[in-house]
């Protein structure tokens, strides 16, 4: 990662903040499932919200790299709190930043840096891996559209004050018939349904996002009419790496678990506690070098479909993995609260699912490869 000296300042004062700021709430977050409100607060001021946001809208103008790895560590410590500001900014503030007219722009970004929780609404019940198959209609009335139609399962969705959300404008053209548009919270006939209690990242609020007759202006569809699928998928590109940020950190807080529990110690005489370690962070070391490689080619502008996917199938299923085997070397402690051990392994376990479930990865992966015809790396 090729970081500028402020970059690796900014990242040096994130680790500060999250060893001493984020390690101690984590259980309580979790324990109360409690949306850390202060934590995310002391975030915006610290800039990891402005990191990857450019000057002219108010943010630090710094690379994805340095929006990644802010995530990164604070998942060693908090998966919940991490991903507040990773949805913020991978998946409302980036495609704004990519699509977005300069209006949109303007409108959006400079409250993202400031902190300003966005989400990204694709998924409806019975309509998760098949995001064609939404039926939340966008119908066009002079220079408005009329959003009809329910998400569900949205990250941040009780604190967002603007949502980017898909419908579909041309539903017979299917793929070429979706549109993404970018809504406030205060518009007329949206509201905030159900709130799910989950088994992992319990700080983040995951919610309905409903839609009765909500009248948007044409000016706040993000990208072009109909363009919305493939602009999803891009964005879901930058997405994935944040989900492998998030799953690395997850795994590299629990195998500092081990390594610094005196069982752990008392254990490492064994060759079981030896092979097992290795094969940790063997997995660990695979999943940074494709998230490095995917990080890489996002900022050169070229294509990070592959790599995206093969990050997150990598450092999901690794971090899964890798909590699981944590557990059992630590033992019975690891199996209660004493330890954040069985947290992490509860917060992996969603790295594996959203964004696209780690099938989807694998099927994404397949198609590039024979897309390609490429046979070696
Ligand atoms: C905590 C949480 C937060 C979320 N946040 C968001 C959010 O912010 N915004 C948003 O839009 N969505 C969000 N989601 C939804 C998430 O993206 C979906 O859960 C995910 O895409 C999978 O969809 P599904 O749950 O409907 O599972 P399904 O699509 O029903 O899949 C069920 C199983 O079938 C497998 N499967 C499905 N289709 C295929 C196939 N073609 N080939 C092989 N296997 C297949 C899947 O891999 C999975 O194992 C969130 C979900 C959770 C749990």
């Amino acid at each position: 990662m090729n970081l500028s000296v402020p970059e690796r300042q900014k990242l040096k004062e994130v680790e500060d903040f999250a060893i001493s700021r984020v390690r101690d709430r984590a259980t309580e977050i979790d324990e109360s499932s409690r949306y850390p409100e202060d934590l995310i607060g002391e975030m915006a001021k610290m800039g990891i919200f402005a990191a990857y946001i450019p000057r002219e809208y108010g943010g630090l103008g710094f690379s994805l790299s340095t929006l990644m790895e802010s995530i990164r560590i604070v998942s060693r410590e908090c998966a919940s709190t991490s991903l507040i500001p990773d949805v913020t900014v991978s998946l409302f503030g980036e495609p704004v930043l990519k699509y977005g007219t300069e209006s949109l722009k303007q409108k959006y970004l400079s409250r993202v840096s400031k902190g300003t929780i966005g989400a990204l609404a694709i998924t409806e019940p019975g309509t998760g891996s098949d995001a064609v198959a939404i039926t939340t209609s966008a119908e066009k009335k002079g220079d408005r559209f009329i959003l009809n139609g329910g998400k569900t399962f949205i990250t941040n969705g009780g604190e967002a004050q603007f949502f980017l959300v898909s419908a579909m404008t041309s539903p017979e053209k299917k793929h070429h018939g979706m549109t993404l548009f970018a809504v406030d919270k205060e518009m007329s006939g949206l509201s905030i349904g159900k709130e799910f209690h989950k088994m992992g990242i319990r700080g983040t609020s995951t919610t309905e996002v409903l839609m009765d007759h909500v009248e948007v202006e044409e000016e706040q569809i993000v990208g072009k009419v109909n363009d919305g699928f493939r602009i999803e998928m891009d964005t879901l590109n930058v997405g994935r790496i944040g989900i492998a940020s998030q799953a690395i950190g997850i795994s590299e807080g629990a195998i500092r678990d081990v390594i610094s529990s005196n069982d752990g110690q008392k254990s490492s005489r064994s060759e079981n506690f030896l092979f097992k370690l290795a094969d940790m962070v063997n997995m660990l070391h695979s999943s940074v070098t494709k998230y490095n490689e995917s990080i890489e080619l996002v900022e050169a502008g070229k294509d990070s479909t592959l790599l995206s996917s093969m990050s997150k199938l990598q450092a999901g299923d690794s971090a899964v993995k890798i909590t699981e085997e944590a557990i059992h070397l630590l033992g019975y402690r690891a199996m209660t609260a004493e330890l954040p051990t069985e947290r992490r392994f509860r917060e992996a376990k969603i790295t594996q699912i959203y964004e696209g479930t780690n099938e989807i990865q694998r099927m994404i992966i397949a198609r590039e490869i024979l897309k390609m015809g490429r046979t070696s790396f």
